[in-house]
């Protein structure tokens, strides 16, 4: 049995339709997988995803290496050991990933170049792309700086070379990046990827021919991590498409409030700082109504409250009842039906009932979750009906230990 799958791939990305025999059978992670004599299968490594395809008529859900380097094709349905297949790499998946992955390189030695600032991981995922860079911050305009030293190699097109070297060879290169510690499959050589005059890296991936086919590459967004800025990025057609639904939602924005595009951010922090002045007005308002409403119900001299609303505010019941106290109630039991259905019940400090005490009896009628203090009592009812129902009972009892 070989140690190695023979990947055709390294020397070839672009062939997606090839004949070869299934190898072996076997499984991956309890999956059938099979093992082809030869494959243009990209498995999942370097921070790359796995390509999909077909083998005959077998969909290939996965493709994954193992420690000795084998490539193993996840497939729907089980293929028998010594059957020609012809074999299909989906390629609209294939490019896409060729495109971040080349994009990739692209942008790691910008930063490289630009910032002095060395790429410490890579992930290529099937919508967002990251990099974690040795950078402490960044900011719009040095990042767009960078991305446009990047996408200048783009437009200038260059040759995007893959070639192997032995071991002994490496030291005549200046790697940006080193190869990898898991190198099965690479049978001892190392596989050089060149952009002249940019980028020379070790590096087992799927590339473009040209740097122009990555078509461009973005910077979406950055946050600081374990002392480092990751970036989010996209390239090739994830680009267009996610310039095509931010201009969208931006224009629309701007149209359907008359505002020019570029005002549109000093619009929002104007409305934001607006709605968070008139929320807190607005808040003073409830308030000082409440207070009147506690005031009236309370009456002079003053009186129990007993109210249960239709729909009131958790906030706003609690505030009812506590206002209804300082305005001189001795006990108050308030309830409401909606938004969340409970009942809310508060004494005057001086007064002797102790309310804790009738909590179990509460929960016990509102089937729902709650407690307090021997002054204040708060339980949320499973529902409307059960609220009122102890609000009921605790009103009762209330009444007969005060009477
Ligand atoms: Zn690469």
């Amino acid at each position: 049995m070989r140690a190695t799958s023979q990947r055709l791939y390294y020397d070839d990305s672009y062939t997606t339709r090839f004949q070869t025999t299934v190898e072996t059978g076997g499984e991956w992670e309890g999956r059938p997988a099979v093992e082809l004599a030869a494959t243009y299968f990209y498995p999942e490594s370097g921070g790359q995803l796995g390509d999909r395809g077909t083998l005959e008529t077998t969909e290939v859900l996965d493709v994954q290496s193992d420690e000795q380097g084998r490539v193993w094709h996840l497939v729907g349905v089980p293929l028998e050991p010594g059957q020609s297949v012809s074999a299909e790499v989906a390629w609209s998946r294939r490019f896409d990933f060729m495109q971040q992955h080349t994009g990739q390189h692209v942008l790691s030695a910008a930063f490289e170049r630009m910032a002095d600032a060395a790429t410490l991981s890579s992930h290529l995922g099937a919508e967002r792309n990251s990099i974690e860079i040795a950078l402490a911050d960044a900011t719009w305009e040095r990042v767009r700086d960078i991305e446009t030293a990047a996408n200048r190699v783009l437009w200038e097109d260059r040759p995007v070379e893959c070639h192997w070297v032995e071991d002994t060879d490496l030291a005549r290169f200046d790697l940006r990046k080193p190869p990898p510690r898991d190198r099965a499959g690479s049978q001892g050589r190392i596989r050089i990827v060149q952009i002249p005059d940019w980028d020379t890296s070790a590096c087992g991936g799927t590339h473009t021919r040209r740097t122009g086919e990555v078509g461009a590459i973005k910077v979406l967004r950055w946050e600081k991590v374990r002392g480092n800025v990751r970036f989010e990025f996209v390239c090739g057609s994830r680009a267009l498409e996610d310039h095509a639904w931010r201009a969208e939602a931006m224009v629309e924005a701007a149209r359907r409030h008359t505002l020019r595009d570029r005002d549109l951010l000093a619009h929002l922090e104007r409305a934001m700082a607006e709605r968070d002045d008139l929320r807190k007005q607005l808040q003073d308002l409830g308030e000082r109504m409440l207070v009147a409403e506690a005031r009236e119900r309370t009456g002079n001299p003053p009186r129990p409250v007993r109210d249960f609303a239709e729909s009131r505010g958790r906030g706003d019941l609690r505030t009812l009842a506590i206002k209804c106290v300082e305005a001189g109630a001795p006990w108050v039991v308030a309830g409401t039906a909606s938004p969340e259905p409970m009942v809310i019940a508060a004494r005057a400090r001086q007064g002797g009932l102790d309310l804790k005490g009738l909590v179990p009896g509460l929960l016990e009628r509102a089937r729902g979750r709650g407690g307090g203090s021997p002054e204040l009592i708060t339980v949320a009812a499973v529902d409307r009906e059960c609220a009122r129902a102890a609000y009921d009972w605790l009103v009762g009892e209330i009444e007969s230990r005060t009477a």
